[in-house]
């Protein structure tokens, strides 16, 4: 076993005084260099402190056509989309090389613009990001298009094509992972991609973009343009020559993306949305008290900030009581506080707006009568760091088993058949991750074929890697990040029909 590499920055001291020596990118990253969209910018606050830390280049609906247009000219001008698809994987190599040799400065970046912990950010966020570039480049050259045996006198064959340009628009609680869930992939099929980062979280991914020329990518073949998400993502979205959108985020936003397509170019769009996913625990679980402590960690890593969130937590009315306690005791154990701390697992929300929703969502809860055995509705005074509510009793009808809270707000429902264990799981207009936790294995297959969701987790949760399928059913979205199958979207199919004379 190899010892996984851990950041030589251990304590607080360590990381403040990385801060004080690193630029943080203003500036969007369009056709290879800083381009500072005639000078209009917004403020990035981060939670960590409530500081503005950098002064983000704002674009217009000009600038994300010049984006848009320079990544063309570099997709027709064949600089990246011809390359020998081993050439455009080594430099996915280099570039993933390059994240790991600044993972502190991307993970202090991450800090500062929505206060991931460094350790999370280093380990988790950024260790997923690099393998998923890693994933694609060593595999891009060892993909096979189709010749289906058809008739003796002809040849058919199955290729597949890039589309020319991407346009991506990603949110905030993973700004690097979610990102490049989708930019590798879109290269390596020999696309230009053009990205809108979250309004909150565009400095690691700029930082990221400004290493891919480093690594040898093409001007243009990567642009990222900062702004708001109605200006500069639905001008993205409109965009004629935009062949296909990529999003992840919240399901009201992925739905306009459907809208925009629709009134513009009819490009697909691939979503990636909200999610309110079942954690189902039984009686017969192989190990309660691990089963516990992920129920504890699924719905509050990254602050609850986790489209995959076992939010609902689903268990027999057997073991509910010693199972919450357990839940609850792990839960007590995260160390909340500064994400420059390399001690703290759990820091603030990602901005005040969305600290004040997720208290809201607790106040509604209480108010609607719902009991409340761990948390509270008050504002923490010392930043936006919520402690982790835990509601049990929770009606499967109500906001609190519906509504996506997007924070550490967990939800128990019980169940006494496994019936009712479905019942409950599939009661939700979401259909993102769901975990079945049992030692019977023909009941984990039969839950799991009936649970409507894009992803099952027996005995764990969310565990996946670079193979297979992220994605989601139901209003959770459709068509996969990851794997082979997340290069789909990114190319178009074309069937040549060649007649071969005098074959017999
Ligand atoms: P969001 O509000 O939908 O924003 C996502 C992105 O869309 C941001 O870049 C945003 O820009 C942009 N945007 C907003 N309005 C737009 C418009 N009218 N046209 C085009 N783009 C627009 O989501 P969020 O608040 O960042 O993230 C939370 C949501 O994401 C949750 O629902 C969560 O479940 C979901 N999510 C899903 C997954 C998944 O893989 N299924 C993963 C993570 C998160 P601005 O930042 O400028 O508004
Ligand atoms: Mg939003």
């Amino acid at each position: 076993m190899t010892t996984p590499r851990v950041s030589k920055l251990t304590t607080l001291d360590d990381w403040l005084e990385l801060r004080s020596r690193t630029t943080v990118p203003e500036a969007m990253w369009v056709d290879g260099a800083w381009d500072q969209a005639g000078g209009r910018t917004l403020p990035l606050v981060s939670p960590r402190d409530g500081t503005v830390v950098a002064n983000v280049a704002s674009a217009d609906v000009e600038d994300v056509d010049r984006a848009v247009r320079g990544a063309r000219r570099t997709f027709e001008q064949g600089v990246w989309s011809s390359l020998e698809p081993r050439e455009r994987g080594e430099v996915l190599l280099r570039w993933a090389e390059l994240l790991d040799a600044h993972r502190d400065e991307l993970a202090l970046l991450l800090a500062l613009e929505m206060g991931k912990p460094v350790n999370v950010g280093w380990n988790v966020e950024l260790r997923t990001a690099i393998n998923t570039i890693r994933w694609y480049g060593e595999l891009v050259d060892k993909l096979y298009d189709e010749s289906p045996r058809g008739r003796n006198g002809a040849l058919a064959l199955v290729t597949r094509e890039p589309l020319g340009v991407v346009g991506a628009i990603t949110p905030w609680n993973f700004p690097m992972t979610l990102a490049m869930f989708k930019i590798p992939a879109a290269l390596a099929t020999g696309n230009s991609v053009v990205v809108k980062p979250a309004t909150q979280t565009p400095l690691s991914l700029l930082r990221a973009a400004e290493l891919s020329a480093q690594a040898g990518l093409p001007p243009g073949a990567l642009q990222i343009v900062t702004g708001s998400g109605s200006v500069v993502g639905a001008a993205l979205a409109r965009h004629p020559d935009v062949a296909t959108l990529t999003f992840t985020g919240s399901t009201e936003v992925g739905k306009k993306l459907l809208t925009y397509a629709g009134e513009s170019n009819a490009k697909p769009v691939s979503l990636e949305l909200g999610g309110k996913s079942p954690n189902i625990v039984f009686p017969d679980a192989p190990d309660l008290d691990q089963a516990a402590e992920v129920a504890a960690w699924a719905v509050s890593f990254n602050s609850g900030q986790m489209c995959t969130a076992g939010s609902r937590l689903v268990v027999h009315e057997d073991i509910r009581d010693d199972f919450v306690a357990r839940v609850v005791k792990h839960l007590e154990a995260h160390v909340i506080g500064d994400p420059l701390d390399p001690a703290t697992t759990m820091g603030p929300l990602a901005y005040a707006g969305h600290r004040d929703d997720v208290v809201d969502e607790i106040r509604k809860g209480i108010a609607a009568g719902t009991a409340l055995v761990m948390g509270s509705d008050e504002k923490r005074d010392d930043g936006l760091y919520v402690s982790p509510a835990v509601f049990i009793d929770v009606d499967p009808d109500s906001r609190l088993a519906q509504h996506e809270i997007f924070g550490p707000v967990l939800s128990v429902l019980t169940f006494s058949t496994e019936e009712e264990a479905i019942a409950i799981a599939n009661n939700s207009d979401y259909g993102l991750g769901s975990a079945i936790w049992t030692a019977d294995l023909s009941r984990a297959h039969r839950l799991s074929r009936r649970i409507e969701a894009g992803m099952v987790w027996v005995n764990c949760y969310e565990e996946g890697d670079s193979s297979v399928p992220f994605g989601g059913q139901k209003l959770s979205g459709h068509g996969a990040d990851r794997s082979v199958h997340g290069l789909e979207k990114y190319t178009s199919l074309k069937t040549t029909w060649i007649n071969i004379e005098g074959a017999s």
